[in-house]
């Protein structure tokens, strides 16, 4: 899996994503990626740093606003916009405006289960895809995103 950081970059298992040294690294990939490194924007992109994750927004808001009370929500929504503009990390929709952003920005399906509000990634190699549309002259398909909803177990 693909994280904001490589395999030479990775973090240890004890540092935190406060850590000063993480925080550094976060803004040197930021700057690497076009992304002017504010202070909100590397707290923010720290919360995906650490391992591959799926987190909705308003989780990311209540992380990032317990470490720093002056990031707004409106900020975390349009910093959240630019992450995935800039490639850092993919809006997942799993129906019903409901909307993951997902650190793992290599292609892949998923599994959403409403009942846990769980999102667990499926590799591309599991799924096979046959009979696609006939698509307009001239165009390739970029990518095809699968997402499996599980219905509700049954009692
Ligand atoms: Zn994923």
């Amino acid at each position: 899996m693909t994280t904001l950081l490589n395999k030479n970059q990775t973090v240890g298992d004890s540092a935190s994503k406060t850590d000063v040294g993480v925080l550094a690294d976060v803004a040197a990939l930021l700057r690497e990626r076009g992304v002017s490194p504010t202070a909100q924007r590397v707290l923010i992109a720290a919360e995906f740093l650490l391992e591959p994750v799926h987190l909705c927004a308003e989780e990311i808001v209540e992380s990032v606003c317990l470490s720093d009370r002056t990031v707004s929500r409106a900020t975390v929504y349009n910093t959240l916009k630019c992450f995935v503009e800039h490639g850092l990390i993919r809006q997942v929709n799993v129906g019903a405006d409901r909307v993951f952003y997902d650190s793992n920005v290599t292609p892949h399906h998923h599994i959403f289960d409403p009942e846990s509000g769980n999102l667990t990634d499926v590799e591309t190699s599991r799924v096979n895809i046959v009979g696609l549309p006939r698509l307009p002259e001239g165009r390739e398909v970029e990518s095809v995103e699968i997402v499996i909803r599980l219905k509700p177990p049954r009692e």
